[in-house]
This record gives structure tokens, sequence and C-alpha cells, in this order.
């Protein structure tokens, strides 16, 4: 007898919840909220280690990051990390997220204590102040080192516990992570063409539903199978930017009605935007001059290029301190600007939009897959170089003996865990897939216009591309 997989990838997915272990997790009361408390400990580990520590006199910090756990853990590790489970399997992170545990607990708090909880405004929702968040992490990493310096990361973390528990109290329906979290821009274009997915399984049912569960007000402020605390409508999501993957939409609906799917890459049945809000397309712009510099610092050739006009400017301004606060508007802005002047502008010359701006909202959800695609690329790289410093960083978290040793000659940098050959290879055929992908959502957006956007998706991978040629 022959076994096809056609019945259980229906339309290209697979329900996750007939896997019995996964579902009895998946609707387990204490499911994710054990798995978020534990990734707060973590949080909280991290702070109390990475407390008013930095770089011993006369090393350097760029090495001294590495041998530290807490620098190690959260930029080395994590980060990298949140990009890739992003690209792959949408909001995952989010399911685990301590930060929403925080928020909501604080939500609770906040509504028993009596205080005034006001919805978030449409300027919160829309992602500006995230965009505002997002900005100045990257220029305090490049002008304040915060990725190096054990301390200042242990501040962020807190900063970051401290918004949700304050954003808790005097907002409602889980505003921290629709209008404040640091990374929600970020994991809303990344994820959206994830490969897990919540969505009903018949609409049929949905409609048939008299008590609909799943936004039932009544439902939202249970400790678990809550109508969606995001206010999303279950039944109708045919998109995966806003939803957390939290699954209490699947544990309200009585019908059984919800599915987890598994499917695949950015799933075609789902609903594209053709232009892009304001807030996203700068965070987009700005994203991708983050990338390209990252993408370049793994060659000295492309490194040098890149930061010519930093030096220029730096040495002229005869400040040198100033330069990493140089080098972050130089990426941050002014070179996203150029780029996307210059991609937009052969958008406009292909008759694929009537003007500058209307060419960057129609180009920035399909370019964004390929600029994700030099994230990872990036992420791979960065984990293999920090990564073989891991073993010495759970033995010794402070990391001060390990660098002394290493600047003394006692012991040698651990080599990195792939070569970068293959390293190189890898993200070659991530941005390769990444611009099939890129050109199949401009399709998917107007069928009529998209080849004219292909020439400037083509240009960024082409850039990213000859970066990434450097790094063989
Ligand atoms: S949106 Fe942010 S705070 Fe909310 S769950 Fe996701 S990562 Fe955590
Ligand atoms: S998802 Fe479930 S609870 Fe919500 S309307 Fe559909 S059947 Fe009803
Ligand atoms: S739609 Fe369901 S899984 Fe998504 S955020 Fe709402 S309740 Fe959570």
């Amino acid at each position: 007898m022959r076994f096809s997989f056609k019945p259980l990838f229906k339309e290209g997915s697979f329900d996750l919840l007939r896997i019995r272990p996964v579902r009895a997790l998946l609707l387990w009361h204490g499911f994710p909220y054990v798995f978020q408390a534990l990734m707060l400990a973590m949080f909280v580990l991290l702070i109390a280690l990475g407390w008013g520590v930095s770089a011993p006199d006369g090393v350097s910090d760029k090495l001294y990051a590495k041998t530290n756990l807490v620098t190690l853990l959260v930029w080395g590790i994590w980060w990298p990390l949140m990009v890739w489970l992003a690209v792959l399997l949408g909001r995952v992170w989010c399911m685990v997220c301590p930060l929403e545990l925080v928020s909501n607990l604080s939500e609770r708090l906040g509504r028993w204590l009596g205080i005034r909880q006001f919805e978030p405004g449409k300027w919160l929702l829309s992602g500006g102040l995230i965009l505002i968040f997002y900005f100045s992490i990257q220029m305090l990493i490049a002008g304040a080192h915060l990725h190096r310096v054990p301390g200042y990361t242990a501040i962020f973390l807190i900063f970051l516990i401290a918004t949700a528990i304050v954003t808790g109290l005097f907002f409602k329906h889980r505003a921290y992570c629709r209008g404040f979290c640091t990374v929600g821009l970020l994991l809303n274009v990344y994820g959206r063409g994830g490969m897990l997915a919540v969505r009903p399984e018949s609409r049929q049912v949905c409609d048939d539903c008299s008590e609909k569960w799943c936004v039932n007000a009544e439902n939202r402020h249970k400790l678990d199978a809550r109508s969606c605390p995001t206010l999303l409508v279950p039944k109708a999501l045919d998109s995966s930017k806003d939803c957390l993957v939290c699954t209490q939409c699947i544990k309200s609906c009585q019908p059984d009605n919800m599915q987890l799917q598994l499917r695949t890459p950015y799933y075609s049945h789902d609903t594209r935007y053709p232009v892009t809000s304001w807030p996203m397309l700068l965070f987009i712009m700005l994203l991708s001059g983050f990338v390209v510099y990252e993408l370049c610092t793994e060659w000295s050739v492309t490194k040098n290029i890149f930061l010519w006009p930093v030096k220029m400017v730096t040495a002229e301004i005869g400040y040198p301190a100033l330069g990493g606060w140089i080098k972050g508007v130089w990426t941050l802005m002014i070179f996203p600007l150029l780029l996307w002047t210059f991609l937009g502008t052969v958008t406009l010359l292909m008759k694929g939009a009537p003007s500058l701006i209307q060419a960057w909202r129609q180009l920035a959800l399909p370019m964004v897959v390929v600029i994700a695609a030099g994230h990872m690329a990036k992420g791979i790289a960065k984990f293999t170089s920090w990564g073989g410093f891991l073993p010495g960083a759970i033995h010794e978290p402070s990391g001060v003996e390990t660098i002394k040793a290493l600047t003394s000659g006692a012991d040698v940098v651990p080599a990195s865990l792939l070569g970068m050959p293959f390293v190189a290879a890898v993200s070659l055929t991530l941005v390769l897939m990444a611009t099939l992908f890129s050109v199949r959502e401009a399709k998917l957006v107007d069928a009529d216009t998209y080849r004219a956007q292909i020439p400037s998706i083509l240009m960024l991978a082409g850039l990213f591309g000859f970066i990434i040629s450097g790094w063989f």
C-alpha cells in the first residue's frame, strides 16, 4: 500500500494538534505559563550576573563580550536565534516570552488595584514607539556598545521588564505586545511567512458557533482558555503578523475548530498587503541599513568601504569618541535613505509606481524577505564565531579569567563552530531562496505590476550576494 502525505498536508498545511503529545502540551493549563516563568527566571539570572560588570581594564570589549555569559547568551545566541525562529516559525518566540507573562500579571494587578487602564491609541498600535525603541537600541549598540558590556545588557533587560510592568498597569488588552515591545515590529515583518500559524479549520463551524468563545469578552480575563487577549478575531485569521501563538483561542474554542498549522513557507493563501504603513516602512529601511552593515563586517574589504564615510566625518570632526554614534546615524539613517532612493528610483523607471514614496511602500514587504535572509546569514556567522565560547562562559560566567588567559596567551581563542566557506555557501543559498520568495510575494500582491519590482529586488539580493561572496 502506498503512503501519501496528501491527507495530512491539506492545502500545504498540517495540524500539529493531531500529534497527541503536542496537543496534550498545548492544551495543558500550565502552557505556556511554565515556560514563560522559566524564561523569566533566566532573565533575572542574567541581570544578576551582568549587573555592574564591564570589561577588565586594557581588554577589548569586543572579545570580552564573547567570554561573558550574559553578553554571549543575549547578543550572540538569543538575538540571532530570534531572527531565525521568526523567519522559519513565525512569532514562536512570543509563545514563551517572559515579557508577555510580566505584562499579563501587571495588567491583572492594575485591574485588581482599580487603576484606570487605557486602550492603546492608534499611533501606539501602528508601531511608532517600537520604531523609536528599536532605533534607540541600535544607536546604543553602535555608540555605547550596549551589546559588549554585561552591565549595560543587564540594564537593558531591566528596562524591558520595567516597561512591561508599567504598561501592564496602565494599559489593557496586551498593550505591551501591541505597542511597546522592542522586537514587536521585527517579529511582525519577519514572522509573516513563518511555517507555524494558528488558523480555524472550518469557516462554517465558526459561522455556526453561537457562543464565539474565542472573542467573547467574558472569557478575556480568565487565567486560561481566554478569548484572544490581543483582540484579534481568531475565526478570521488570515495573516500571522499579529498573532502571538499564545494558544488561548485554541484552548477556548469548545467546538475544537482551531488548529496550530505547520505550513509551507510564505503560505500563498494568507492575505498580502499592497502598501506598508509609515512606521513599518521606516523600520524596514532602518533594518536594511543595519543588515548591510552587519554583512559587511564579516569581510574587511566591504567593512572598510562601508565605514569609509564614517571615518572621514569622524576625522573631520576630530573627536573619535563620537565615531560609534556617527556610524549609527550613517548605518540606520543615511545609508538606508540612499539605498532606498536608488532602489525606489529603479522601480519608478520601470513604471512600477507613481512616486518614489509609493515605490518604497510597495517594495518594503516583498523586499523584507531578502533582508531577513541577510539577517539570518549574519546570525549564522555570528553564532559560528561566538558559539565556541559557550562552554567556557558556562564554566566561568563572568569571563574575566577566560579573557585574561586569552590576552596573556595562556589560552587560545576557541575555533569557529563552522568554517566560513560553509557559512558563506549556506548564506548564499538563503539569499537565493529569499529572492525567489520575494518576487513571489510581489506577484501575490499584484500580478500585473510585480515585474517592475523585480530589478530592485534583484539588486538588493545581488548586493547581499556580493558581500557574502567575500566570506569564502
Ligand atoms: S510581542 Fe514582544 S513582549 Fe509580546 S510576546 Fe512577543 S516578544 Fe514578547
Ligand atoms: S474559533 Fe471556535 S469559538 Fe471561535 S467562532 Fe470559531 S468555533 Fe466559535
Ligand atoms: S489568535 Fe489565538 S494564538 Fe493568536 S494571539 Fe489571539 S489567542 Fe493567541
